[in-house]
C-alpha cells in the first residue's frame, strides 16, 4: 500500500498544508490539501475520498477537486464519511450558496461527485482496502480509521483529544504497519487543546500507552505551525522511539 501524505498541518500557511493522505493514488483521506499538491491529471485518478470530519481544514479541498474535475472524469467521485459529516459537507459547503452543489453538475446524471454514507457498523470495501472507523473526541461528528489489506494495515486518528475506541481497533490489529496520530498544542496549552478537541505531546504518550504496540511506527500530523518548535521538542522527549513529525510530501510504502 502506497501512502502520500499531501499535508500535515493543522492549519494552512506558505509551506504548510492541511491534513490529506493520498492511499494509492486514488483513495483522498480528508480532503485538506488536494489543488496545491497535485496536478489535474493526478487529481482525475481519486475515485474516492474519505473523510473524517466535516471542520474546514478537512474538507476544503473537496470542493476545489470538484471544480477541477468538471469535464475531467466520466465517473463520479464517491464521498465517503459517516452520515452527519456528509450532511455538514452538504449544509455548510457544496450547499449551493457558499459553493455549487457538485452531486448535481454538470448534470444530475452524470454529476461530479457523489456522496456514500458509510453504514452505522463498518467494515466497508473501498478502494480495495478494508474500511473500518470509531468515533473520536472532538467538538463535531468526528471518526478515526483502520484500513486493512489481506497482508497490511495503518490507523488514521482523525482529529481527538483523549479517546479510547480508535486505540483499541489498532492494539487487536496484527497486521497494524504504523499509525498517524494528531498532535496539534504543546503541553502549556492543554487547556486550549482539550477545550477545542485536540491532543498535546502529554497526551499523546496516554494514547500511546492505550494503542500499546511500541514496534510500530508513529507520524505525527495536524501540528499548529506557530508552536511547530516547541511541538517537536516536546514530542522528542517522548519515550516512544519510532515518532516521526510529518512535514508533508512524505511517501511510505507499507
Ligand atoms: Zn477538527
Ligand atoms: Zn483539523
Amino acid at each position: 500500500m502506497q501512502l502520500k501524505v499531501l499535508g500535515s498541518s493543522g492549519s494552512r500557511a506558505p509551506g504548510f498544508h492541511a491534513s490529506c493522505l493520498l492511499i494509492n493514488q486514488r483513495l483522498l483521506l480528508d480532503a485538506g490539501t488536494v489543488s496545491f499538491a497535485l496536478s489535474l491529471e493526478d487529481q482525475a485518478r481519486i475515485d474516492d475520498v474519505l473523510l473524517t470530519h466535516a471542520h474546514l481544514d478537512h474538507m476544503v479541498d473537496l470542493a476545489f477537486l470538484a471544480d477541477n474535475m468538471l469535464g475531467m472524469r466520466t465517473q463520479p467521485i464517491r464521498v465517503w464519511a459517516p452520515e452527519p459529516v456528509l450532511n455538514m459537507v452538504r449544509e455548510h459547503l457544496l450547499n449551493n450558496e457558499v459553493w455549487p452543489d457538485f452531486t448535481q453538475l454538470p448534470s444530475r446524471e452524470k454529476p461530479v461527485l457523489q456522496y456514500c454514507p458509510l453504514p452505522a457498523f463498518g467494515p466497508v470495501e473501498i478502494a480495495g482496502l478494508q474500511v473500518s472507523w470509531r468515533q473520536t473526541n472532538h467538538p463535531v461528528y468526528t471518526v478515526g480509521y483502520l484500513f486493512e489489506t489481506d497482508e497490511v494495515a495503518f490507523l488514521y486518528s482523525g482529529d481527538t483529544c483523549d479517546t479510547e475506541e480508535i486505540w483499541q481497533l489498532g492494539r487487536n490489529c496484527d497486521k497494524l504497519r504504523c499509525a498517524f496520530i494528531e498532535t496539534s498544542f504543546p503541553n502549556r496549552l492543554a487547556d486550549l487543546a482539550v477545550r477545542s478537541g485536540h491532543m498535546t505531546p502529554a497526551m499523546l504518550e496516554k494514547q500511546l500507552a492505550k494503542l500499546d504496540r511500541d514496534e510500530v511506527p508513529v507520524y505525527i500530523f495536524h501540528m499548529k505551525q506557530q508552536y511547530l518548535d516547541e511541538l517537536q521538542r516536546e514530542l522528542e522527549q517522548l519515550p516512544h522511539s519510532q515518532l516521526t513529525v510529518l512535514g508533508g510530501g512524505e511517501i511510505y510504502e507499507i
